[in-house]
C-alpha cells in the first residue's frame, strides 16, 4: 500500500506587528520569518513524523525549491513535485500583540495542477493506495475522480470551503476529517449532531472524523460514534493541531489501530504540537507521542 499526499505548497512570510495594518497605513513589522508552509505540506510532515512513508505531489516555482528539500529532510518522498514557470504559493501573514492575524493567500504554483499534472501522478498509484487531499490546489475534483477510478482510498481536509469544493464529487470520499468551521461549510449545520448527521445523509457510506479544538474529536460512521477529550496543555501555537491530528489519525488507521486508540495517539501528538510554536517543526515525531502516552 502506498501513501500519497497531492496538496500545496508555501512559502509564509510571517510579519509581527504592533497592530494589523488599517487601510491607507504603513507600518514597520517588529520582526520577519520566512516559514515553510501549507496544508499539504504539514500534513505530509506529520505523516512522515508519525512513521508513514509517503509520498508529496504538487507544485513549486524557481523560488520554492527549499520546500521539496524541506520535506525530504523529514525523509518524504518528493519524486512527484514539480517545477512551474509561476511563484511558489504564498502567505503573507501579519501577528499582532493580541495572536490576532490576517493573512493575504496567492495560490501560484499550486493552482498550476492540471487534469495532466493528475493523470502523471496516479500513474504509479493504483487500486488499494491512499490518497490525503485538501483544497488547496487546482484541479482537485479530476484528482477526487481519478482517485477513485483507480481504487484508491480518498481521505479528505475540506479546507478551505469554496463553492466550487461543494459542488465537487465528495460521494467519492471515503473519510471526511473536518474542524468545526469546515463542518460548518460544509452542511450549514454549528453543532456536533448535526454535521455529522448531514454528512452521513449526504455521504452513507463515509467516515467523519470531527476535530472540536480543545473539546477533542468525534469519529463517526453509519454504525457508530467514538469520543475522544483533548490532552489538557498550555496552548502556545494552535497552528498546526489539525493538520498534527490528520497526519497521526491517518498513519495510526493505515497501520490497522482501532479508531480509539488512533483518536488517542492523534490527540496526543496535536496536544503536544499545541505546546509549541511554530508549524511544520512543532510537530513531534512518535517517540516523543508514545513517551507522553505511557508517561
Ligand atoms: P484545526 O487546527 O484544524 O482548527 P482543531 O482546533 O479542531 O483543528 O484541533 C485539532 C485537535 O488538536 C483537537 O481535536 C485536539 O485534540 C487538539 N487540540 C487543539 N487545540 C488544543 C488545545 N488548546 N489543547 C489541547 N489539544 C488541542
Amino acid at each position: 500500500m502506498k501513501l500519497l499526499v497531492f496538496g500545496s505548497l508555501n512559502i509564509d512570510d510571517v510579519y509581527l506587528v504592533d497592530h494589523l495594518v488599517k487601510e491607507g497605513e504603513t507600518i514597520d513589522s517588529r520582526s520577519y520569518t520566512r516559514c515553510e508552509g501549507g496544508k499539504g505540506l504539514n500534513q505530509a510532515i506529520a505523516l512522515a513524523k508519525a512513521g508513514a512513508e509517503v509520498y508529496f505531489a504538487g507544485a513549486v516555482g524557481e523560488d520554492g525549491a527549499f520546500l521539496p528539500a524541506f520535506l525530504s529532510s523529514f525523509g518524504v518522498r518528493t519524486e512527484y513535485i514539480k517545477t512551474v514557470d509561476e511563484p511558489t504559493g504564498r502567505a503573507i501573514i501579519q501577528v499582532d500583540d493580541a495572536g490576532r492575524n490576517s493573512i493575504i493567500l496567492y495560490g501560484g504554483a499550486n493552482r498550476r495542477i492540471s487534469p495532466e499534472t493528475v493523470d502523471d501522478v496516479l500513474c504509479g498509484f493504483g487500486e488499494g493506495d491512499c490518497i490525503l487531499l485538501q483544497n488547496e490546489i487546482s484541479s482537485l475534483d479530476y484528482l477526487i475522480c481519478a482517485a477513485h477510478e483507480k481504487g484508491m482510498t480518498i481521505f479528505l481536509n475540506p479546507s478551505p470551503i469554496t463553492e466550487g469544493l461543494k459542488r465537487g464529487p465528495l460521494g467519492f470520499v471515503d473519510w471526511f476529517i473536518l474542524n468545526e468551521v469546515e463542518g460548518y461549510g460544509l452542511t450549514g449545520h454549528t453543532d456536533e449532531d448535526g454535521i455529522i448527521m448531514e454528512l452521513l445523509r449526504n455521504y452513507p457510506s463515509c467516515r467523519v472524523l470531527l476535530t472540536l479544538g480543545e473539546k477533542g474529536s468525534v469519529y463517526a460512521d453509519a454504525a457508530r460514534r467514538a469520543r475522544r477529550s483533548a490532552f489538557p496543555v498550555d496552548a502556545s501555537d494552535t497552528t498546526a493541531a489539525g493538520d498534527t491530528f490528520t497526519g497521526y489519525f491517518v498513519n495510526a488507521i493505515l497501520n490497522s489501530e482501532e479508531v480509539d486508540r488512533a483518536l488517542l495517539i492523534a490527540a496526543q501528538a496535536a496536544a503536544i504540537a499545541v505546546s509549541r510554536f511554530g508549524a511544520g517543526r512543532s510537530i513531534p515525531y512518535a517517540d516523543e507521542v508514545e513517551r507522553a502516552l505511557t508517561a
